[in-house]
């Protein structure tokens, strides 16, 4: 098999050695720059709690398989999991609520999860304190990963297997030619590598340095004390199993005081993230020492006893005895954190080969090294890795001052109840389309994305909301759902749907592909044919080998050789890249490039009945429906500005994106605003957008659908081509696909009040039971109703009725087909 070489013998670097030995690799060279008895990084002091639910499904999942396996991973009798349950507790009525939510994840992603009340916390950990609970979330299946002891049991079984471990051995360069990793450098001399994986958890930064890739993590040091013996968990009687891994409760966590426990045999073991943040430079702390020992390691610090003083005060309140108790041991251990929170994993988008699994928690560390294995493996994860892709960053988030700032703010927020729409309080303003002056005139209320400033609506239209039609008046909203969102989106949605609206639409992400094997490599990628004649523009998919969608993409052909792609993520251009790449290597002569022109267009989309009139007042060209239909494109001029005009719309109106360069673009805006105005135009925000995209039952990248899903089950198979000639990735399984029965299938609800709102991943009830989750949710103006797309089984049927459950409420909902707007989508075309 392939020569693999892993950096780093942490619980990453060794699970990841073990999943590919178990896929049958041979060939696997670990390469660990401290002692392998104890490598001295985050692992070896991790005190190893494992809370598995999560927002993510994919991390409650990775959670999942790590403790499913840590638990068969045995020696002596003993396990690598102590299955003690985990308990989130709540002293404010807002973190209960949070943990309604929080027991919503986990019946969403298959989790038993249990709320319970006071006593019954009391009961499950006798020495709280019970008049300052509230209550709790009880999940049986959390436990303590013993990270250190599962390390060496892996390094053992996969040496047995076959798998090389280099210990003191430091790894100082990559080895590449023609773009293709080829080896590492060592302080002992040169390792041969077809594929290299880094591990080197807050040492990514360092490695990825070596082929100038940035790694976007920041190592923050993070505070956890052992108290002295606690007179209460002195002599106890314990059974022999819990004897051996030194603790009976549940693990804990008290995350309104930003703290959490678990017991060492007598002894209490307190986490804490309420300090002000401690970031460390990987590259100061040195090469690990020859010894390294429990209180001498590169990734521990020494105690700051003075950040730990609130910790103590909160932690003597909630467990009376530890007043009897003082610190017998504390320190500032290290580990990564994230501008998002998440993980950073994938193949390095300039270096074939070359991968990295790092910022990675004990608590996902088997799930992530599976998926690492799997993608190596069968060129895809069986659960959807998109959100740690390291591709999925902006270049303007991987700079040194944004990767610190948000990290850090990360850090802060760890335990925080945050809403999915809670945007970032700094670094804000990155990225501002040209129209933002006129978006602050009007009052413009922005949440950020991509480090992009996106208007979700205008204040300048609070007063439509008062003259809106009966039937189109906003329903009131429970506090949760109101916030991050103004009824003004009602007005705005009414304004589309009868007058005609203005979105700035610059966030998308637009690249040129061109050269001449553009349209060979679009050919090869996408599930449709694009070698319609210049001016069309082509709705299609980017699938895996498997049939999974990675993305969508609305190609338009401006020149024989010259294409726009409008696509979803950062994550679509280092694919498309490394693709154009290999497409240009097979014959230079017929090259092809992928350019991303996010930033160096702009784009206003003009929606509604009335969106033809503006036009006509400003250009005397022909926009009918012959001169340009719908998904036709076309340049032009319009009042002396160059534009391009894309016929297509997410609204379900007739309208135009117009584009073009930012030097042009307030004068584009002032254009259409003076034409507009006899016509009722208003600008129109993120928030009506995403009511009317649902309406019109236009499916999201991402949220709706990922690659753990086919075009059949995600209902977008109007944008495969079912007679295309040309052989494309994905073909063969998608044939497969055609002809197999779905088992579930994305699915568009009503809401049957008219008016409870939910969110987003929010477990759905068939009969009383789990059936799937919510995708996506917002309300329907035009329908008079919340709308819902959930993944659920196959045979519900249209016009059953489900429940979904949001703050332990249920919440009645009928299955319906879609799109709700328009199904013969006559406006579209009219
Ligand atoms: P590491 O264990 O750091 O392994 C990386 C290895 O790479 C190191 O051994 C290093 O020596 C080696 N290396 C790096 N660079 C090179 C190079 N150039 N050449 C050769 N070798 C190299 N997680 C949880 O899930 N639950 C918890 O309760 C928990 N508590 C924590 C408490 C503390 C105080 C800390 C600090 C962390 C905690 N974590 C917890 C986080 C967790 O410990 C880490 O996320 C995890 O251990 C990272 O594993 P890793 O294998 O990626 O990194």
């Amino acid at each position: 098999s392939q020569r693999v070489v892993i950096i780093g013998a942490g619980i990453v670097g060794t699970n990841l050695a073990d999943e590919l030995v178990s896929r049958g690799w041979s060939n696997i060279t670990v390469i660990e720059q401290g002692p392998l008895s104890m490598p001295g990084g985050s692992t070896s002091h991790a005190p190893g709690l494992v809370f598995q639910t999560n927002p993510s499904k994919t991390m409650t999942l990775f959670a999942k398989y790590t403790v499913e396996k840590f638990l068969a991973l045995e020696k002596d009798g003993q396990s690598c999991f102590n299955q003690l349950g985990g308990l989130e507790i709540a002293t404010t009525q807002e973190r209960m609520e949070e943990l309604k939510r929080k027991h919503g994840y986990a019946q969403s992603w298959g989790i038993e999860a249990n709320l319970i009340s006071a006593r019954e916390c009391h009961q499950k950990y006798p020495g709280l304190n019970e008049s300052i609970v509230l209550g709790g979330l009880h999940i049986p299946s959390d436990g303590l990963a013993l990270a250190a002891r599962a390390t060496q049991i892996l390094i053992e079984s996969t040496r047995n297997a076959g798998v090389k471990y280099l210990e003191h051995t430091l790894v100082t360069g990559i080895e590449q030619a023609s773009g293709h990793v080829t080896g590492v450098t060592t302080n002992k001399g040169s390792v041969p590598a077809d594929i290299v994986v880094s591990c080197a958890g807050f040492w990514g930064v360092e490695v990825g340095k070596m082929i100038g890739l940035k790694v976007p993590l920041l190592p923050l040091g993070h505070q956890y004390v052992k108290t002295t013996a606690v007179p209460s968990l002195k002599n106890r009687e314990v059974n022999s199993k819990i004897n051996a891994m030194n603790a009976e409760y549940p693990i804990l966590r008290y995350q309104d005081q930003d703290l959490y426990y678990r017991e060492h045999g007598e002894q209490m073991g307190i986490g804490y993230y309420g300090h002000r943040p401690m970031p460390v430079n990987a590259a100061d702390l040195g090469v690990t020492p020859e010894k390294v020992d429990e209180k001498h390691m590169p990734s521990r610090l020494d105690f700051t006893s003075e950040d730990f003083a609130p910790a103590w005060k909160a932690s003597q309140e909630l467990f009376p005895a530890l007043r009897e108790t003082e610190i017998a041991d504390g320190f500032n251990g290290i580990f990564s954190f994230t501008p998002d929170g998440g993980s950073v994993v994938g193949q390095a988008p300039n270096l074939d080969n070359f991968w990295v699994a790092e910022a990675v928690w004990v608590t996902h560390s088997a799930g992530v090294a599976r998926a690492v294995a799997e993608v190596l493996t069968e060129g895809r994860s069986k659960i959807d890795i998109s959100e740690l892709e390291i591709t999925r960053f902006e270049e303007i988030q991987l700079s040194p001052e944004y990767v610190s700032e948000t990290s850090q703010q990360n850090f802060v927020e760890i335990y925080d109840i945050l809403h999915p729409l809670e945007p970032k309080i700094n670094p804000r303003n990155l990225r501002v389309s040209p129209f933002n002056a006129r978006q602050h005139e009007l009052g413009a209320f922005f949440l950020e994305v991509g480090g992009w400033e996106r208007p979700h609506w205008y204040e300048a239209n609070a007063e439509l909301v008062k003259s809106l039609p009966e039937e189109w008046k906003p329903v009131d909203r429970d506090a949760w759902s109101s916030r991050f969102y103004s009824p003004i989106a009602a007005a705005e949605a009414w304004k589309t749907r009868n007058a005609v609206a203005m979105y700035d639409m610059t966030t998308f992400h637009r690249f040129e592909v061109f050269g001449p094997a553009a349209v060979d490599l679009l050919q090869r990628l996408t599930t449709s044919d694009i070698t319609r004649a210049p001016g069309a523009i082509t709705h299609t998919l980017l699938l895996n080998q498997h049939g999974g969608v990675l993305s969508d993409l609305f190609v338009s052909r401006l020149e024989e050789d010259f294409f726009q792609v409008g696509a979803n993520t950062a994550t679509d251009l280092a694919y498309l890249v490394r693709e154009a790449r290999h497409q240009s290597k097979l014959d230079p002569a017929r090259w092809v490039q992928v350019r991303d022109v996010t930033g160096s267009t702009c784009c206003l989309a003009l929606m509604g009945p009335r969106a033809r009139d503006v036009v006509r007042d400003i250009s005397p060209d022909d926009f009918s429906n012959k001169s340009l239909p719908y998904m036709s494109v076309r340049k032009q001029g319009m009042g002396g500005i160059p534009v391009t005009l894309f016929r297509k719309s997410f609204v379900g109106e007739h309208g135009w994106e117009i584009q073009t360069t930012p030097e042009f673009g307030q004068r584009l805006w002032d254009l259409l605003w003076q034409a507009g105005q006899p016509h009722g135009l208003v600008a129109a925000g993120r928030a009506a957008f995403n009511g009317l995209r649902l309406e019109k039952g236009i499916r999201f990248a991402g949220s709706d659908f990922s690659s753990e899903y086919n075009p059949y089950e995600a209902g977008i198979t109007y944008a495969i081509q079912r007679d295309k000639k040309a052989d494309y990735v994905g073909k063969s399984a998608l044939e497969a696909a055609s002809r197999r029965t779905p088992t579930k299938r994305l699915r568009c609800l009503t809401v049957d009040d008219g008016r409870s709102m939910v969110l987003g991943k929010e477990p759905v009830f068939r009969d009383g039971k789990v059936a799937g989750y919510v995708t996506n949710a917002a309300f329907g103006y035009s329908v008079r109703k919340p709308i819902v797309f959930a993944w659920l089984p196959k045979d519900v049927n249209d016009g059953e009725t489900i429940e979904i459950e949001y703050f332990s409420r249920k919440i009645k909902a009928t299955v319906v087909s879609d799109p709700l707007h328009d199904p013969q989508h006559r406006r579209l075309h009219d």
